[in-house]
């Protein structure tokens, strides 16, 4: 059975100890890459996400799922934040699994671990609009948060573009070790600058839990290109709204991007409209220009959608499957 196709009555399940071994950061790019230019095509497209306090143990549990014709694939992630899981159950606070359907009959088809796949797709995101919208003479990349997913955030980008030196500020200083152990191992310097100081970056990633900006418009130069992965809920906000109204805004899904992304904010107090937030997916597929200028800032709003998480799973699948280490279950 090892490496054969599955049939219509089996059920691949590929646990989360298992993604760290099926799932490369090439992969995940690939995937996120391919799947951003199909929802630009209209040839895929997320349905809306339900997220929900659950009023038990502080959790938040929602849903987010899409559909991918072209590719075939189709499901949904489901899980959320369970802020208590570390200290109570040595668990991370963030759980999730994704679940694919055969779009052709409704059966289920895959189960695979999220949580490792989540941090993946999402440093996937920014690299993929790294790759497409920053100057090709960038060397320096700026670091916004110090956290679980700021790790990931910048190996991608560093593996994406020869970047030369790592910059980073966060909130809670002692955790930027978390950043510096990652450029040595890469072996590029890093430094801890104050806000002002990323005026030095040409590319800014944000990735924190932030409800109100600490990034302003003046301390971003002309030319940086940023990716603005944190804010992905209702009032959360990592840079200035002016920020988005210099800047030529980019994100995953236009929907999310103005109701849960940055550009909320930006809208909101009118100083943008919807019509100004472009899919990424329309660079990647060449019908937006994207950069066009060395002096332009260009701003990905990375909100985080269903379809990259299953783009990434169903990639898992055909691994884990073709090396024969995915458990096959009868349905
Ligand atoms: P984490 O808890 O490990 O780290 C949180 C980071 O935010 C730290 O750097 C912390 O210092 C900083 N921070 C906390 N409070 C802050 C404040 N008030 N102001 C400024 N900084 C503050 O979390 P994580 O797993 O690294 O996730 C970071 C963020 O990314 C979360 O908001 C999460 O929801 C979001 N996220 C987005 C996506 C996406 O697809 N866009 C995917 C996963 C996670």
């Amino acid at each position: 059975m090892d490496g054969a196709p599955m049939t219509a009555h089996e059920l691949a399940i590929v646990p989360e100890g298992m993604i760290a071994d099926m799932l490369t950061r090439d992969a995940a790019f690939d995937a996120v890459e391919k799947v951003f230019a199909a929802m630009a095509a209209g040839d895929a497209y997320n349905f809306p996400v339900v997220r929900e306090a659950l009023g038990h143990e502080d959790a938040l549990y929602g849903f987010k799922g899409g559909f991918d014709k072209v590719g075939g694939v189709l499901g949904l992630k489901a899980g959320g934040y369970w802020p208590h899981n570390l200290e109570r159950r040595s668990l991370i606070n963030h759980q999730s699994t994704v679940f694919l359907f055969d779009p052709d009959s409704g059966r289920v088809k895959a189960m695979v671990g999220g949580n490792l796949l989540t941090a993946l797709r999402t440093a996937a995101a920014s690299s993929v609009s790294i790759k497409h919208l920053v100057r090709k003479d960038a060397k320096v990349l700026g670091m916004i948060g110090a956290g679980h997913q700021a790790t990931f955030q910048m190996r991608a980008a560093l593996e994406t573009h020869a970047f030369e030196k790592v910059i980073g500020w966060n909130m809670h200083p002692e955790m930027l070790p978390n950043l510096e152990r990652v450029a040595e191992e890469v072996g590029i310097p890093f430094e801890a600058v104050d806000l002002p100081g990323m005026k030095d970056a040409d590319a800014i990633i944000t990735i924190t839990s932030s409800f109100a900006p600490t990034l302003l418009a003046e301390h971003v130069s002309p030319g940086t290109h940023l990716a603005c992965m944190g804010t992905d809920t209702k009032g959360k906000q990592e840079v200035e709204a002016a920020l988005l109204a210099k800047a030529t805004v980019f994100t995953d899904e236009v929907a999310q991007s103005v109701s849960i992304g940055e550009a909320q904010h930006a809208i909101g107090e009118n100083l943008i409209a919807e019509s100004d937030v472009h899919q990424i997916g329309a660079v990647i597929n060449g019908t937006h220009p994207g950069r066009t200028s060395a002096e332009e800032i260009t701003l990905f709003d990375g909100t985080g959608v269903g379809l990259q998480d299953l783009a990434v799973a169903d990639a898992i699948v055909e691994t884990a499957l073709a090396q024969g280490q995915a458990t096959r279950v009868p349905l």
